[in-house]
């Protein structure tokens, strides 16, 4: 693959892209709308020699034209997926067996070459995943089945764990096992020559069944400690049939330069067995990342992690991360199935989600911030040239630019995310919305993660929000009917005008939202029947100046559903009641201006 970057390319693509033409970016994006980046990568076929075809027009009347670049030689790295099994030791995860398929599923359509399924001994769930994969379509991924090597005194033949692994009817099977002297004498309690004989017989009797991963817990741990002992270790697995042998950072606490030293000494004594190398690292010193690209340097070509880091203690190296690394800025490998990377931003949500975990924001490449923008010259600078402030084109990986509107960005965010809706404005209407943004803002409201209040914000200060209804009054009526029983009630009271008419209706609901919310609904569904299609996905409360004490205001965020879309709306006021039926007028009214607009357009 040839990607050639006319604004921050590598060296080597540089020398190899000849006669780049093109005027200043200006004339590429004379107003450089948001969303479209600034670097303009070209792709070709892996197996074409040279890039002669010429390349797409970035803008009307701009031709690039690559005359000749010469492809690099390529190198395959082979992605381990352990998010099934190392990934569910993390604090908080938990993966239920339909889950564990589905994310299979999903692994194998972005070309995942080994999917680690977890350790049929340890529990059931395990066991029952590899029976049901087998129903899967993985296409060309892998199965593997993970396990530990024979217990001490135990012929192979005769250990459960081993007869585990070979019932789980998987291609490969991934065995773990001691490569630390110290780990050997004094945790499982065998003498070094013992440790030898488990590692070997284990590999050898399970090569039969599938092709055997050997996995070498503590090895850099273990190298340091005793390098000749670590190297028997894995060399006796190599001996015994082993296709790929794993050094492991299992307690995370490598340096770069250290992995990079271990592997390259390790390979000198292995190259000669066959096996080829991998990684498996842990984050404990937040290096995860740089010490499986150290060790693909030094001559692994294959990368153990998990999809977001998930793991235990710290986590696992984050495949995402080195994936993306690898992929953008190393250049010269190749890894999973041609345009999955596209892909990796929604992989990554689907598996936070999945796992009931919470995405981390400021995850790099693929977070919700990874590309957000908030400093006023930021967010002027990076409209007009994208990699000013971006090391790379989010779109490669699926993300999105997003211009964040905040009391210190000035009027070139406003500008931005208005034209993000849609508008234009000139420079008088910038000035009024910026003002009521700073106005709203210094009152507890945060636009960042509510585009629906915004907008309608937006079209109030244009002077073009029309409300549909408009609240006389409402009451809530909420506590416990019998307090031995604990029995809450809560119940709403509206009285709206529609157009001319005067309506008042009252609701139940299980809390004073739920009331307000089908009080709401049974109000408006004559007026705009299409309002029956919404629903409200989530409601977040948030105190916004604590130390007030009671008198601190409250920010409610509703986000809300219909069939097409979702949208996020802010209420902020003293009372919870108040701002909740804030966020809940935003939340109706931005739904109802949404489909007059459709309808008109
Ligand atoms: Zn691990």
């Amino acid at each position: 693959m040839v990607r050639v970057d006319n604004t921050h390319a590598g060296e080597k693509n540089k020398s190899h892209a000849r006669s780049l033409c093109f005027k200043s970016t200006e004339d590429y994006y004379p107003r450089a709308p948001v969303g479209l980046g600034e670097c303009f990568f070209f792709e070709t076929k892996s197996q074409s020699k040279f890039a002669t075809q010429p390349l797409k027009p970035a803008a009307s009347g701009v031709f690039l034209f690559l005359q000749s670049a010469k492809i690099m030689q390529e190198r395959s790295i082979l992605i381990y997926d352990t998010t099934l099994r190392d990934g569910t030791q993390g604090e908080g995860v938990s993966l239920s067996l339909q889950d564990k398929l589905n994310i299979a599923q999903r692994l194998a359509e972005l070309g995942v070459d080994m999917i680690e399924g977890g350790y049929p001994l340890s529990n059931e769930k395990d066991a029952m995943f590899f029976q049901k994969a087998r129903q899967l379509k993985l296409g060309s991924s892998l199965l593997a089945a993970f396990g530990m090597t024979r217990r001490r005194g135990m012929k192979s033949a005769d250990d459960p764990g081993l007869a585990a692994l070979i019932a789980a009817q998987t291609p490969v099977i991934t065995i773990v096992g001691k490569s630390w002297d110290f780990h050997a004498t004094e945790v499982l309690g065998v003498s070094l020559q013992e440790n030898l004989d488990m590692i070997g017989e284990t590999v050898e009797y399970l090569s039969r069944y599938a092709q055997i991963v050997y996995d070498a817990e503590h090895y850099f741990d273990g190298y340091r400690a005793n390098p000749q002992y670590a190297l028997s270790a894995v060399e006796t697995a190599a001996r015994a049939g082993a296709k790929w042998i794993v050094f492991c950072d299992t307690n995370g606490g490598s340096l770069p330069e250290q992995v990079s030293q271990v592997v390259k000494d390790s390979k000198i004594r292995l190259d000669p067995l066959g096996p080829r190398l991998g990684i498996h690292c842990h984050n404990d010193g937040d290096l995860a990342t740089a010490n499986s690209l150290s060790a693909i340097d030094a001559g692994c070509d294959q990368i153990q992690g998990t999809f977001n880091g998930i793991g235990e203690r710290c986590g696992n190296a984050d495949l995402v991360c080195v994936i993306s690394n690898l992929q953008f800025k190393k250049q010269g490998y190749r890894m999973l199935r041609d345009g999955s990377l596209q892909h990796l931003t929604e992989l990554s949500r689907y598996i936070y989600e999945t796992a009931n975990l919470v995405p981390r924001n400021s995850q790099p490449f693929v977070g919700r911030s990874a590309f957000a923008h908030k400093g006023g010259m930021h967010v002027h600078a990076v409209n007009k040239f994208a990699h000013t402030y971006e090391h790379m084109n989010p779109e490669h990986v699926g993300n999105e630019r997003r211009i964040l509107v905040s009391e210190l960005s000035g009027r070139s965010n406003i500008a931005a995310l208005t034209q993000k809706h849609g508008s234009d404005p000139d420079r008088l209407l910038l000035d009024r919305i910026l003002e009521s943004v700073v106005k709203k803002e210094n009152q507890g409201y945060q636009y960042e993660a509510a585009e629906a209040s915004f907008d309608l914000l937006v079209k109030q200060c244009s002077g073009t929000y029309r409300p549909h209804f408009e609240t006389i009054k409402y009451q809530i009526l909420a506590g416990d009917l019998d307090t031995s029983r604990n029995q809450q009630y809560a119940e709403a009271i509206l009285k709206l005008k529609v157009g001319q008419s005067v309506c008042v209706e009252a609701a139940e609901g299980h809390g004073p939202v739920n009331a307000m919310d089908a009080a709401l609904r049974k109000s408006l569904i004559r007026f705009f029947p299409s309002i029956e299609s919404m629903q409200l996905v989530d409601y977040k409360v948030r105190v916004v100046n604590g130390e007030a004490g009671t008198a601190a205001r409250i920010r409610v965020n509703i986000e809300s559903a219909d069939e097409n879309h979702s949208w996020h709306t802010i209420g902020v006021s003293e009372n919870i009641i108040e701002a909740s039926w804030a966020a809940l007028v935003d939340a109706v009214e931005y739904k109802l201006h949404r489909d007059n607009q459709r309808t008109e357009g």
